[in-house]
């Protein structure tokens, strides 16, 4: 290993020159001459990439350094993800990829985290001999001693869900290197597991029980992110309006968090539609700091793939809800996830959920197709029948009915004077760019201001996927 110092980036990296930085000189970090070097690349969800922040922060506490640069780790990780199709495919293909660096450092260790470790035990050893360290979503407080363990060898498989895990009085903020987000928008985990078990889902399976953190831990979360020059908060759970912490609902979170001094947003995903009581809405509809926006899984528009998901809601009552929050928040922005090609699916189902994007006109959506996940109630119960080229057809057809829609969306905001929230600089360099309380992005002349703040400016034209401030 290297014995000099590496300076790595800090948190405002993507500020224009001559941005004072709001954070703290810590987000600056130097690599001790003998710190083991961690690499880590994370897979899947915001939840995923909250825990990366956290297994970092761990390891960190324990001397371990980030890098990012493979070529310079001790130990490589990945954190990943079980949701889609072919997530173990990518795993073992981008573990072989990093396999080179064994060459130029042959006590490389290779592990892996998150919800696919539950799954990959038992292949694990047969599949990818490489991989030593497998460690599950519930084990991350112990993760510095895990891979201490595996470096010295050993083979470590550690994936014991925990009914009670919530990281509590762990400080997942951590430290600036270790986060990926822009200083602006922080995200804080609120709740971890799920207990719905829709039939198509690996969730319960891979994190384990629904439990919600302690309000306190959330809250004294906010607040360092608010010291730290975040401006927006993204509360995050699996099915996150489900929060309940003894007797704290999640709409009396939402007020205690928008009660923090310096956040002045707040988000939060994925909300399960079922769990969206009228105190919900009435609580976002009346705390300015909560956007109106809401990503609302809907999966399918038919009642019959509703009741095979056992998604709990009929499409009737899924439109009532959309109703609801229209009535009360009428500039409200929604997003779904649409699944084709379920078990069963026909074309009739097919075109309910055509007709259910036409409804209710989503101003975005995530749309894939169904793929068999091995562990859950459809892969084991119900037959996969729908043939890979009818998923892809109609996978395209949603793609192209939402499209029209996602375009719609924006074009309507031209000519209106929208709050953005600016948080950084483009890829390319060339403009600002930022965030409407809908959640659209929009574009804006360099000098509009540093990231962090909130500027009121006209929408002078859309690009389809985002605006352009005139
Ligand atoms: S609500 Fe359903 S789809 Fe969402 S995480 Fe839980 S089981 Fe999975």
């Amino acid at each position: 290993m290297s014995s000099r110092l590496v300076q790595l980036r800090t948190s405002k990296s993507t500020a224009p020159a001559g941005t004072p930085p709001a954070a703290s000189s810590a987000d600056v970090d130097e690599i001790a001459p003998d710190a083991p070097r961690v690499y880590l690349e994370t897979l899947g969800c915001q939840m995923n990439e909250a825990d990366s922040a956290l297994i970092l922060g761990q390891l960190r506490e324990q001397g371990y350094a980030r890098v990012r640069d493979p070529a310079e780790a001790d130990v490589i990780l990945l954190n990943t993800c079980a949701v889609r199709e072919k997530a173990e495919d990518r795993v073992y293909g981008r573990t072989s990829q990093l396999l080179r660096h064994r060459q130029e450092n042959p006590g490389l260790v290779f592990g892996i985290t998150g919800c696919m470790a539950e799954h990959l035990r038992e292949r694990v050893t047969e599949r990818a001999p490489h991989i030593t360290l497998v460690v599950g979503p519930d084990s991350y407080r112990g993760i510095a001693e895990l891979v201490d363990r595996a470096r010295a060898g050993e083979r470590v498989i550690d994936v014991e869900l925990d009914k009670t895990e919530t990281y509590a009085g762990i400080d997942a903020l951590g430290s600036a290197v270790d986060r990926d987000d822009d200083g602006v928008s922080g995200q804080v985990t609120i709740q971890r597991g799920c207990d719905k078990f829709c039939t198509f889902c690996v969730v319960p399976f891979t994190r384990g029980r629904e439990r919600g953190v302690a309000p306190r831990d959330i809250l004294r979360q906010t607040r360092r992110l608010a010291e730290h020059g975040y401006r927006e908060v993204m509360l995050l759970g699996q099915t996150v309006n489900s929060y309940r912490y003894e007797d704290v609902s999640f709409a009396a979170l939402l007020r205690a968090v928008a009660a923090v001094d310096g956040i002045s947003r707040i988000r939060f995903t994925s909300p399960y539609p079922v769990d969206f009581s009228d105190e919900l809405i009435a609580t976002m509809a009346a705390l300015e700091a909560v956007c109106p926006q809401v990503h609302l899984p809907a999966q399918s528009g038919s009642d019959r793939m509703l009741a095979e998901m056992r998604r709990g809601y009929t499409r009737a009552e899924f439109v009532t809800l959309v109703r609801k929050l229209r009535t009360a928040m009428p500039e409200i922005a929604l997003s779904t996830d649409i699944m084709v090609g379920f078990c069963g699916e026909t074309e009739e189902d097919h075109a309910e959920t055509l007709s259910l994007l036409d409804e209710v006109r989503f101003d975005s959506a995530f749309m894939f197709r169904y793929s068999d996940r091995g562990i859950t109630y459809a892969s084991k119960k119900l037959a996969d029948d729908v043939p890979d080229e009818v998923k892809g057809r109609r996978l395209r057809e949603v793609i192209e009915l939402q499209e029209q829609h996602t375009r719609a969306s924006h074009e309507a905001r031209v000519g209106r004077t929208e709050e953005v929230l600016i948080s950084g600089v483009s890829r390319r360099g060339d403009c600002m760019v930022g965030r409407t309380p809908r959640f659209q992005r929009v574009l804006l002349p360099l000098d509009a201001g540093p990231p962090g703040t909130l500027v009121r400016v006209p929408i002078a034209r859309s690009t389809g996927h985002s605006l352009r401030a005139g």
